[in-house]
């Protein structure tokens, strides 16, 4: 779905988390937000998430305004870099939670549960694994199955604030690849939240770079590189070079 945000603000005391961000996102892009630590991510993807408000400016999602509307009735799905999978229940159970936190009118029944579920195992490639603990399974898998219960609700919009924060290096790479290649495939607009210049560069259609709750700039991996709107952006999108 395309997601409009417009001049938002968020405060807290004396900082505004976000300054008036305004971003246009197209139906089935993959944005990511790139920033320093502090600089608004986090806050700016509980703001569209419905999680945190705003004191001005506005949230569209397909068109229509999110003021007002709960988290649970916007149809996003959302992963968070500790990702919380809940340690008594299996992979099945987790995913199925994703399924039964939907509005009533929407949660399916027993069979349609297990159905759904196993669908979603296979679509994140670990159908295998439904009857272990998250303990059983590894650092990579358990972000699959955090995805799996994300995009449970069938959200019309994924949003993802540095899932891959505690998997190592060589892990990070793999599932980074593989969350592109599963993109392409269901094509769902996706904005990943990252303070990692690489991951952003590598993933994004398009990187919103994020300074001090503004956005400095917006454009495509290979802009940022050849034409920086600013000496910040230079300086954090190169640093990897
Ligand atoms: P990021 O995710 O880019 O690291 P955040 O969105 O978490 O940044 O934070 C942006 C700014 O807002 C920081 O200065 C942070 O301290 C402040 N902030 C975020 N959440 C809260 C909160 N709940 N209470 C007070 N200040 C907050
Ligand atoms: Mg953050």
């Amino acid at each position: 779905m395309t997601v409009s945000v417009g001049g938002l603000v968020r405060r807290f005391g004396p900082t505004a988390a976000l300054d008036g961000v305004s971003l246009e996102i197209a139906e089935g892009e993959f944005v990511a937000v790139l920033g320093p630590s502090g600089s608004g991510k986090s806050t700016l993807l509980r703001v569209l998430a419905g999680l945190d408000g705003s004191e001005a400016g506005e949230v569209r999602i397909a068109g229509r305004v999110m003021t007002g509307v709960p988290a649970r009735e916007r149809g996003i799905g959302v992963v968070f870099q500790n990702y919380a999978l809940f340690r008594h229940m299996t992979v099945f159970e987790n995913v199925a939670f994703g399924l039964r936190v939907r509005p009533r009118a929407l949660r399916p029944g027993r069979a349609e549960v297990a159905r759904r579920v196993r669908e979603l195992l296979e679509l994140v490639q670990i159908p295998e694994l439904e009857r272990r603990y998250p303990d059983q399974v590894s650092g990579g898998q358990r972000q699959r199955v955090a995805l799996a219960r994300a995009l449970a609700i069938e959200p019309r919009l994924l949003l993802l604030d540095e899932p891959f924060g505690a998997l190592d290096a060589l892990v990070r790479r793999e599932v980074r690849r593989w969350l592109r290649g599963l993109h392409d495939r269901i094509g769902l607009t996706t904005i990943l939240v990252t303070h990692d210049q690489e991951e952003a560069m590598e993933l994004a259609d398009r990187v919103a770079v994020l300074e001090r709750g503004r956005v400095v700039q917006f454009d495509p991996p290979a802009m940022l590189l050849s034409a920086p709107a600013t000496p910040f952006v230079a300086g954090f999108v190169g640093e990897v070079a």
